[in-house]
């Protein structure tokens, strides 16, 4: 192990997919990098999110590193989506491979940072009241790492076991037989449910807002991969210049204006047939104009009312609160499917609420539910949640004071106020919107060409002006203000949480546009920073 001073060129925040790939190029490039880490081992969401069905709504062809060239033809995914094991090999594959844990600590979560002035370096403080110092800290921390735990009354007296998706004991949970609630239907809820629902005894869902989800089609890989992998680089590319940061076909047409009805309906049954998060690229207009937004997601509700036999519960189970693409889409494996087993029911939140939790179970509406088992799938304090956990103090305060009317950011990559402070994938990125891994290797590139670009230059210091963030942070809300994104109250907005201000937080221009943005400032001299 690489031996930890406590005082460092870079101190890197997070073990996941970023900040591994920063601490390789960081290190290639000769630079004193400590990776300080919560978790046990590298993994990031993939460490800590073990729940039952647990699976990468990306396809295993795009959801992966593109820098290891030689690992990109050795590696085989083993199905079209990864499930989490398979996700987490790869991750602790990745950091045998390139020797990575000597310079990470692990089991030590930052708690503090400050930025002095007059040495120009940061202090970071661990939970263990440790110090350590470095010029740069690069806070690769995750969109989705700090759980959204709800302050339901009574949590602390139900009797039976309770367990929060994100967070998913490392030994696996026995549920066989047993009675079990599920609180929470996006992402995480799906797949817990339809993974545990032939299992469990009994299984309770209690749904608050229903998801439009597309169905995956997983299986095995096939050729699928062995067909990419000769073209890999090109393949790539296409990823970084594309609007998701993976391979989706971009409708060209108008829903109405330039499509005829017979060519919607084969359009959009050739999309569901293939699966995936691209059903939402049908038409070019699907997330700019109501009605185009409306017959898409009637056409999904058509397909709810199919899988569902009792029509109460499909009627339940059809989101109409919401444009569809405005809150996450989900990518399911016969979730709907779920709710036509004996052992299954649902309690729609809107008609009975939840009131408390008692030792026996959940109370919702008039009736008293009990359990053995409850899980909670409520989500994450998105994309700020894990910068303003820690108490980060810039040069004029905190940035959880700057960030109190909803995040400020240049480029989702540095905010005034606080130097040397880089964010991979931050808030006014697209980040959420792509392909997290493309996403991720471009900030990475980005931070260590900006740093090389320093050292080139004898300097060793790095600033967004005021009036740069004020446009950047302007440009994203402007362009998200152009799409029904704001409509929904979802995470991409804070709205899960309570008091957070909703504000629309992602870059939604797409991927391809903000690389071509972020290049050009950099090859313009870091247009809108001040480097000294
Ligand atoms: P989420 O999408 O925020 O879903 C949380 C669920 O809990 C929602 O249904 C929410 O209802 C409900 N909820 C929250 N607080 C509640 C309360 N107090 N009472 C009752 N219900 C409550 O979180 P997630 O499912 O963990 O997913 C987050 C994101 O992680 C996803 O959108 C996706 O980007 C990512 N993810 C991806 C995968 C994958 O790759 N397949 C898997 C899991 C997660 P409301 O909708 O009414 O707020």
């Amino acid at each position: 192990m690489t031996e930890d001073r406590g005082d460092h060129d870079v101190i890197v925040i997070g073990a996941g997919f970023a900040g591994l790939y920063q601490l390789i190029r960081l290190r290639d490039a000769g630079y004193d990098v400590r990776v300080l880490e919560a978790g046990g081992d590298v993994g990031g969401t993939w460490y800590w999110n073990r729940y039952p069905g647990a699976r990468c709504d990306i396809e295993s062809i795009e959801y992966s590193y593109s820098f290891d060239r030689a690992l990109e033809q050795e590696w085989n995914w083993s199905e079209r989506y990864a499930s989490q094991p398979e996700i987490l090999d790869y991750i602790r594959h990745v950091a045998d491979r390139h020797d990575l844990r000597r310079d990470i600590t692990f089991g030590t979560r930052v708690e503090a940072m400050r930025w002095d002035d007059v040495s120009e370096r940061w202090t970071v403080r661990t939970h263990d009241g440790r110090s350590r110092t470095a010029r740069f800290v690069i806070a690769a921390t995750g969109c989705l790492s700090v759980p959204s735990r709800p302050d339901v009354e009574g949590l602390e007296d139900f009797g039976g076991e309770l367990y929060w998706t994100s967070h998913w004991p490392h030994d696996g949970v026995d549920l066989e037989g047993k009675r079990v609630a599920v609180v929470g239907t996006g992402s995480s809820g799906l797949q817990t449910i339809t993974a545990i629902a032939p299992v469990v005894g009994s299984l309770t869902v209690f749904q608050r807002t229903p998801s439009y989800a597309v169905p995956a089609h997983n299986g095995p890989i096939g050729r699928r991969l062995e067909d990419v992998k000769p073209g890999y680089p090109a393949f790539r590319d296409e990823s970084r210049f594309s609007r998701l940061g993976f391979h989706c076909r971009e409708g060209e047409t108008g829903y109405f204006a330039e499509t005829a009805a017979g060519d919607v309906r084969r359009e959009l049954d050739d999309r569901w047939s293939d699966g995936g998060l691209c059903f939402t690229q049908s038409f070019r207009d699907v997330l700019f104009d109501v009605d185009a937004n409306e017959a898409l997601a009637e056409y999904v509700r058509e397909r709810i009312r199919e899988k569902v036999h009792d029509p109460e519960t499909a009627e339940k189970l059809t989101p109409r609160s919401y444009p569809i693409g405005a809150k996450r889409m989900c990518v399911d494996t016969g979730y709907f499917e779920v709710y036509n087993r004996d052992n299954v029911s649902l309690v729609d939140l809107g008609e009975e609420p939840i009131s408390r939790l008692t030792e026996r179970g959940i109370v919702a509406g008039d009736v008293e539910h009990e359990f053995d088992v409850i899980i909670m799938a409520t989500g994450f304090d998105a994309m700020t949640g894990a910068l303003t956990a820690m108490d980060v103090r810039g040069t004029d305060g905190t940035l959880a004071e700057k960030w109190a009317a909803g995040p400020r950011t240049y480029l989702g990559l540095m905010a005034a106020g606080f130097p040397n402070l880089f964010m991979i994938t931050g808030p006014q990125s697209p980040s959420v919107l792509s392909n997290m891994m493309t996403s991720i290797e471009y900030h990475v590139d980005w931070v260590t060409r900006a740093l090389e670009y320093l050292r080139a230059r004898g300097e060793h210091r790095m600033e967004p002006d005021v009036e740069a963030e004020d446009n950047w942070v302007n440009t994203t809300n402007d362009v998200g203000d152009l799409t029904l994104m704001p409509r929904a109250a979802s995470w991409y907005m804070g709205a899960n949480i309570p008091g957070k201000r909703r504000v629309f937080m992602p870059f939604v221009g797409g991927v391809g546009t903000y690389k071509q943005i972020g290049d050009g400032v950099a090859v313009a001299g870091y247009h809108g920073f001040e480097t000294a």
